[in-house]
């Protein structure tokens, strides 16, 4: 039984920043969704699983942990895609919803549309029961009103995001995000746009973190698999020749992916990246620099 998973909290780490709590909540998680593979639950629902306790945890720059917009309101942007048929849902510039990976995931199970935005995806995602948050001030982590100036020390972007190889050969990849600190209102990144920072199909997952402006020039998730399927480049290739062309488009930033094989990748062009990785025949990485050489399983 062949099954792999990988988690990230955003590529935004800074040397010097101690990252031990991030670690420590990368670590117990992951081996919640390696429980999960390997009792059998679909990628799919492994990667919404993952992302929402991400996004719950206040660790990172999505959900609770978003930052607001220059205008101080808090808008999110999250995806999710199934690769055995590639539906996919999406949320952009979504406000006041606990879980915007929730929200999307609703999207993709609706099956009307692939990407709903602002209110009318607020308003959707009400009327699908998800959460709404009552008190944005008091939620977030941090402060909501008053424009969103601080970038402290450990947390100045930081994405989250999940890919998964089920046991049943099946991939997802989801994608969840706060978005980059003093963005515009309205500004939408690469995280909620399939095939700029989230995509899966039937040979690879991926999940992407880092300046979503960059990553939505090349197209980033959809290119990794491109290159796979068009150029027949491996996984590694693949991923490190899209991150060299969101250099070229001044990105800083990674990516997490998984193949159909379950070779994994987790490369970075930033200076590190909140990261874990788990398959059937490999004990969980945690790292947040380090950079891994090439692909592994
Ligand atoms: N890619 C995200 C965005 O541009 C930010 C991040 O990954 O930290 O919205």
């Amino acid at each position: 039984m062949t099954y792999a998973l990988v988690i990230h909290g955003g590529a935004g780490a800074q040397p010097g920043v101690d990252y031990e709590e991030q670690r420590r909540h990368l670590a117990d998680l992951i081996a919640i969704g390696h429980k999960m593979l390997a009792a059998g639950e679909s990628a799919l629902e492994t990667v919404a699983a993952m992302v929402a306790n991400l996004e719950a945890s206040g660790l990172y720059v999505a959900g609770k942990g978003s930052a607001p917009n220059l205008d101080g309101t808090v808008e999110l942007d999250a995806s999710i895609m199934n690769g055995r048929d590639r539906r996919a849902g999406a949320v952009a510039a979504i406000p006041n919803i606990v879980s915007p990976v929730h929200a999307a995931r609703l999207v993709l199970e609706d099956g009307r549309h692939v990407m709903l935005a602002g209110n009318g995806a607020h308003a959707f995602a009400l009327t699908n029961n998800a959460e709404a948050i009552a008190d944005p001030e008091s939620y977030y982590t941090e402060h909501v009103g008053h424009g969103s100036a601080k970038e402290t020390n450990n947390r100045t972007h930081g994405t989250v995001g999940a890919v998964a190889l089920d046991s049943g050969g099946d991939l997802a990849a989801a994608t969840s995000t706060g978005g980059t600190f003093n963005k515009l209102p309205g500004r939408v990144g690469d995280t909620p746009l399939i095939g700029a920072g989230t995509w899966a199909d039937d040979l690879v997952a991926v999940s992407c973190t880092g300046i979503g402006e960059a990553f939505i020039r090349t197209c980033a998730a959809h290119d990794v698999a491109a290159r796979m399927r068009y150029g027949n480049a491996g996984l590694n290739q693949a991923s490190e020749a899209v991150l060299r062309e969101v250099k070229k488009c001044d990105g800083d930033g990674g990516l997490i992916a998984v193949d159909c094989t379950g070779k994994i990748v987790m490369p970075f062009n930033s200076d590190g990246m909140k990261r874990a990785a788990i398959s059937n025949s490999m004990p969980a990485i945690v790292r947040v620099f380090e950079p891994e050489t090439g692909e592994f399983s």
